[in-house]
């Protein structure tokens, strides 16, 4: 992509009416609850900091960190690996899943970073993603728009359009609890069908080996509960010296995310007792440009992202763009999606995607973590990968 196609990408994702009025409804509404957390819970920047303070210290010791967390994995009974590339991480996947046929996911971006589902399918696996977003990006693509909002730019037609199809059953645009209660049917015969369940994690606690993970639709505790084998995708940043820190995120990230409480917050710590779990527990650190990245001036501040979408829904470009603003191909979005992209996946299209950004350094205002996106961007720029002009 060039930046003529880039521009033409933002171009006509502006003039999108459905995105936009889809994005004005949800960033308002963000904001909204927004005010109403913070002022129901008055110490929450106060908590964030403590967060801050202790993602910036884990960062410095990441591999240190890791293997600790590695080391609890296993006193645990459980399984743990360290995969440097996407292409190791895909090998220990396959490895793992073995002759299994079915694959229950939650919602993990990090495993999008692997293109896990795509891969997993060209092996002949049937993947199915388990949050009610991420099954409708599944089918209907062409990427998920939001770290939160992942649907945002669905109309209800498409979905009833591609529901029929899908389920072979009629089915009313207007009646979205039947729509949701079609898919939940669908997953629910998944669940139990399954060899594999597969999650990602919000932060794991390195010194007792816990994954933490927080949902609202019960989908990853059903993934993670019912298969034989469950596998966890942990990028290296999301690990955290203790289970007080990881519970301090998951607050932060929580409320940043809008809300006073989530439905769920899972804590997985290890295979099966007493009958309840997965028999196996395959926990996999991904590094994928993380350790570099950690001891590079600039970029390391990227790392302490929580993904709680904050900033998305500030954002004036992401406000008109949505998702777009990254491009189609990149898992990532948004400001802080091209610099994960920089980090993680292509170097020349982040490069490209940076100046999409007005650099009025709104996202640092409404980030938990003060992440200065602005200088991280003004410095893609200036190392400026291969970009040529049009
Ligand atoms: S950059 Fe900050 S506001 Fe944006 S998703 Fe990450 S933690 Fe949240």
């Amino acid at each position: 992509m060039n930046l003529r196609e880039v521009s033409s990408l933002l171009m006509e994702a502006s003039s999108n009416s459905f995105l936009r009025t889809s994005l004005d409804r949800a960033n308002l509404s963000y904001w909204e609850l927004r005010k109403s957390v913070f002022s129901k819970y008055p110490y929450l920047k106060d908590l964030a900091d403590k967060v801050r303070e202790v993602k910036e210290s884990s960062l410095e010791r990441m591999e240190e960190l890791t293997h600790i967390a590695m080391e609890s994995v296993e006193r645990n009974g459980g399984f743990a690996y360290l995969a440097r590339t996407p292409d190791e991480a895909r090998r220990i996947v396959d490895e793992i899943v073995g002759d299994g046929k079915v694959i229950v996911k939650g919602k993990s971006i990090t495993s999008e970073e692997l293109g896990l589902r795509e891969h997993l399918a060209s092996r002949g696996k049937e993947v199915y993603e388990t949050d009610l977003g991420e099954f409708l990006v599944q089918f209907i693509g062409p990427k998920s728009m939001h770290f939160i909002s992942v649907s945002i730019h669905l109309t209800r037609e498409r979905v009833a359009e591609f529901l029929r199809g899908f389920m072979g059953e009629e089915v009313d645009k207007d009646d979205i609890e039947g729509m949701v209660s079609l898919v939940r049917k669908f997953l629910r015969r998944k669940y139990f069908e399954a060899d594999i369940g597969m999650s990602g994690v919000n932060a794991f606690a390195a010194d007792e080996g816990c994954g933490f993970i927080i949902e609202n639709e019960s989908n990853v505790r059903l993934s993670i509960s019912l298969p034989r084998k469950h596998i966890m995708l942990v990028g290296m940043e999301k690990v955290l010296p203790t289970m007080l820190d990881a519970w301090r995120a998951v607050e932060v990230i929580t409320r940043y995310n809008g809300y006073k409480v989530s439905s769920y917050v899972n804590i997985v710590r290890g295979p099966q007792k007493d009958g309840f779990g997965p028999r196996e527990l395959h926990v996999i650190f991904l590094d994928n440009g993380r350790v570099e990245s950690s001891r590079d001036p600039v970029l390391k501040e990227a790392l302490l992202c929580l993904r709680c979408g904050a900033c998305q829904y500030l954002c004036p470009v992401f406000w008109i763009v949505g998702g777009y603003w990254g491009g189609l191909k990149s898992v990532y979005s948004g400001g802080i999606g091209v610099i994960w992209e920089y980090i993680t996946g292509s170097k020349e299209e982040a490069t490209k995607h940076s100046f999409a950004c007005l650099l009025c350094g709104r996202c640092k205002e409404a980030c938990p973590m003060r992440i200065d996106q602005q200088k991280i961007l003004r410095e893609i720029r200036r190392r400026g990968y291969s970009v040529k002009a049009p």
